[in-house]
This record gives structure tokens, C-alpha cells and sequence, in this order.
């Protein structure tokens, strides 16, 4: 049942309405031909491109577009039509009788003849141009960011760059600012050819570390796609890190000091204890390894405690230098490795020598102490010497099989010292062997 309220309301729209519900809003309305002709629009064209409707029909939408502009939204209409499908939300610039442009949003429905041809479309464009105040907006920031933004296209141009950009490009210092990428950066521009393949396979490009004129960046290129998803450039973040990368190659290097100084025994400049234990493990692995013998020798000063009384503190400590310099002068494969083990006490690690080959360097290391002809008035030989016990860790394989590298090194430091003990008994400034 059917009565004059329940009516639908668009039954009452009478012409005057229907010329004011096309004539006076902000949305144009049009008709298209199948060959994308105009062939009928709203007066609102007036208004957004500033041409009279009778001007308009005939012309395509393509017309009133920049050349390039026309090309790449005709790509994208060409699919369009091709699947004579609708479509919406296809932003285009147009260019106004005034010369001015103007950002439209085009949404249409595909038309069908009575054989079901496609015969044209008909839709809607909005001026979406107020959205510049938003641009504007948006261009302000790109433009105050401290971080480096551009974008390149396929042939090396530089096709926008914010300030930052172009101070970074300017920092080259040639005066103009370059606006052919390869020319500025070549090996960077090797690696953005390999982003566009990437970017292509859909990879995702991953961001990396730059240095362009003595300063380090950041860098993330992003892939740009045109309107029919071709990659059509890169967009790149270059973010300055100069000031976090020195202050990590700063501390890179004070660690490399701690580390040293871990290492080293401050007095004499030696390798310290703590060094000597780690090294003497890694050797022994090796010793086991190559199936080599590895000798130690465990040398300490003769009398020093009276050596200190007598002479006091600070003749002891250049006394432990002198010594030092001894000792290292000494020992001639460069392998050889010598340490301050204790306070008065030398360790000497020997790889790949023998006990005999040991007993020879250890004798050498006693007769350079002697040499140096330290006065010693409170010991017998009225100088300055050295004890020594020689330790040779041999078949390593076959005698400690899978015993702990660090109770092989126990034994073999324990039978040093018993030589060494062995030595200051039988009247010190000697060399003995503690193993047979
Ligand atoms: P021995 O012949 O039996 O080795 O007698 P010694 O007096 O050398 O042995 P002892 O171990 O009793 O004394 C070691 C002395 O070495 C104690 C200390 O006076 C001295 N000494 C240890 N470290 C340092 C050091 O850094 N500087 C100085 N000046 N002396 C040290
Ligand atoms: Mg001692
Ligand atoms: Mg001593």
C-alpha cells in the first residue's frame, strides 16, 4: 500500500533540484564515451578547472592533465577499462585555465549498452586540493628535519631532497650541489642498482652504514612505486651517526687499553699472571694437538728479599726491569712467550722445544742475569742471579690423555717449581730439569 508520505523521496525531486543537487556542491559529475570522450557534466567543472561545460565535452580527461601526468594516470585507466571494472580514489592532477593545478579524486562505474559493450563510464571528481594546507604542513617538516631525505629515480637522478639533503650533498664541497646521484656517491649508487632489483622481487632492502665526506650515515632506501605498482625509484633516510660513531671507535679503544692493561704487569711491562695462565692452556691444547713436546721454565731471583733490604725498594724494582730486559733478550724464537709470574718469579713458555732445547735457552736466560753484574753484596756470588727449574710436557696424548688442560698445566708448573726448589737447594745461579 502506497500513499503520498511513504512515497520515496527521490520521486519528488523535480528538475529544479536535480539542477541544484549537480550544479551546486563541490563534486562534479560527468559521462564518458567509450573512447573517454566527455559527453555530458555537471557545472561544477566550472569551478575546478575553470573551463564552461561546453568547452569540456568532447575532450577526455587526459586533456586538461600535464603531459606526464596524463601518461601515467592513462596507464592506470587502461587497466581500468581494460577489466571494465569501477574504480575510485584515483588522484590526478589537472591543469586550470589559469595555468594553476588542481588535485582531483576520480571514482566512475563502467556503462553498458543493451548488447552489454561497455559504452563509457560515469562518475564523480572531487577537488581534493585543500589537502595542500596538509602539504604544506608536510613540506615543513621535510624540509626543518635534520635527517637527510631524497629520491632518486632509475637513472640516478635526484628528483627531490629536503634541506638536510642538499647541505649533505653541498658538504662535498664542489659548490653546485649535484643532482646525478652516481656522480656523488658511485659505490652507493652500485648499491641502490642492486635495491632496484631487490625492490622489484619485492626483497625488502635492508638499511647500511655510508661514509661520505669523513662523516658516517645511516641510510634506508625505501622502493617508490608509480600508480600501476612499478618501482620508479628509491627514497632514502640518511641519518648523520658521525658523532655515535666516533664516540664507539672512542670507546672501542679505551677498552683495547683495559684490555692491555688486563694483560700486562705494569713494573716491568711483561705479560701478567693471569695472561700467562690463559696463554700456557691455549699452548698446551696446541701441544696436544700438533702431538709436540712444550717446555716451561720457572726462573726466580736469588736472595732478592736482602737484595731489597740492602739496596731498598726502588733498586729492587729497577733491578726487576734490568732483569727483564735480560730475560727477553734471551729468548730468541718469537714464539717464546715471558711473563712476571710472581714478585721476584719469571715464567718462560717455550713452544715446540724439547727439554734439552729448554735446558739450553734456560741456561741462557741464567747467564744473561749474571752478565748484567748486578752487585749483590749479601749473596755468595757477590752478584746478582737468577734459579731456574725447566719443566717439558711430552707425549702429551699418550701420558694425560683426556685429563683437563688445566690440571696438565698444574703438573707441568708444579714439576718446575719442585725444580726450581731443587735449585735454590743445591745452592742457587742454576738450572734444573724437572723432568727425566
Ligand atoms: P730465594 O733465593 O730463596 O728466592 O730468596 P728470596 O729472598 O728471593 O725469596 P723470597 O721469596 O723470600 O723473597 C722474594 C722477595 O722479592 C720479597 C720481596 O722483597 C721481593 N719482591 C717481590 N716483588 C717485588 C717487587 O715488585 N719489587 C721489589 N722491589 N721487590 C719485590
Ligand atoms: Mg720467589
Ligand atoms: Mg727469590
Amino acid at each position: 500500500m502506497t500513499n503520498e508520505k511513504t512515497r520515496p523521496y527521490f520521486h519528488e525531486v523535480d528538475e529544479k533540484h536535480l539542477f541544484d543537487l549537480l550544479n551546486h556542491n563541490s563534486d562534479w559529475l560527468w559521462e564518458v564515451d567509450a573512447q573517454g570522450r566527455y559527453t555530458w557534466v555537471s557545472g561544477v567543472v566550472t569551478e575546478l578547472l575553470g573551463y564552461p561545460p561546453d568547452y569540456v565535452l568532447g575532450r577526455t580527461p587526459f586533456d586538461f592533465m600535464p603531459p606526464e601526468e596524463a601518461e601515467r594516470v592513462g596507464l592506470a585507466f587502461t587497466e581500468i577499462v581494460t577489466a571494465k571494472r569501477a574504480f575510485s580514489g584515483l588522484v590526478n592532477r589537472n591543469r586550470r585555465i589559469d595555468g594553476t593545478i588542481v588535485v582531483l579524486e576520480t571514482s566512475g562505474i563502467p556503462l553498458f549498452d543493451d548488447q552489454g559493450n561497455l559504452s563509457g563510464y560515469r562518475g564523480i571528481d572531487r577537488n581534493i586540493s585543500t589537502l595542500g594546507e596538509r602539504v604544506l604542513q608536510l613540506e615543513t617538516i621535510y624540509d626543518t628535519t635534520p635527517v637527510a631525505l631524497c629520491m632518486i629515480d632509475l637513472n640516478g637522478r635526484i628528483v627531490m631532497s629536503n634541506k638536510a639533503m642538499t647541505r649533505l650533498l653541498a658538504s662535498a664541497g664542489s659548490g653546485d650541489v649535484a643532482d646525478y646521484f652516481p656522480d656523488v656517491m658511485p659505490e652507493c649508487w652500485q648499491q641502490f642498482l642492486q635495491d632496484f632489483v631487490a625492490a622489484d622481487n619485492s626483497v625488502d632492502i635492508p638499511g647500511r652504514e655510508v661514509m661520505f665526506c669523513e662523516r658516517y650515515y645511516y641510510t634506508q632506501p625505501v622502493p617508490v612505486y608509480d600508480a600501476t605498482d612499478n618501482v620508479i625509484g628509491l627514497s632514502v633516510t640518511w641519518v648523520d651517526i658521525t658523532a655515535r660513531r666516533l664516540a664507539e671507535q672512542k670507546l672501542a679503544s679505551a677498552n683495547q687499553v683495559l684490555q692491555q692493561f688486563a694483560q700486562l704487569d705494569h713494573l716491568t711491562g711483561l705479560f701478567n699472571r693471569r695472561h700467562m695462565d690463559e696463554f700456557l692452556l691455549n699452548e698446551i691444547a696446541l701441544a696436544l694437538e700438533q702431538g709436540l713436546p712444550l717446555s716451561i721454565c720457572l726462573a726466580d731471583i736469588d736472595f732478592f728479599k736482602n737484595f731489597n733490604d740492602n739496596q731498598g725498594h726502588q733498586s729492587g724494582d729497577d733491578c726487576l726491569r734490568a732483569v727483564t730486559k735480560a730475560l727477553v733478550s734471551a729468548s730468541l724464537r718469537p714464539e717464546d712467550n715471558i711473563s712476571r709470574y710472581g714478585g721476584e718469579e719469571f715464567l718462560v713458555i717455550l713452544p715446540r722445544t724439547d727439554i734439552n732445547g729448554a735446558l739450553l735457552v734456560a741456561e741462557r736466560l741464567r747467564a744473561s742475569v749474571t752478565a748484567l753484574n748486578i752487585p749483590h753484596v749479601s749473596s755468595p756470588t757477590g752478584f746478582l742471579t737468577i734459579s731456574i727449574g725447566v719443566a717439558t710436557l711430552y707425549d702429551a696424548k699418550a701420558r694425560f690423555g683426556e685429563q683437563p688442560l688445566h690440571s696438565i698445566a698444574s703438573e707441568l708448573i708444579y714439576q718446575a717449581d719442585t725444580a726450581l726448589y731443587k735449585a735454590k737447594k743445591q745452592g742457587r745461579n742454576q738450572v734444573v730439569s724437572g723432568t727425566e
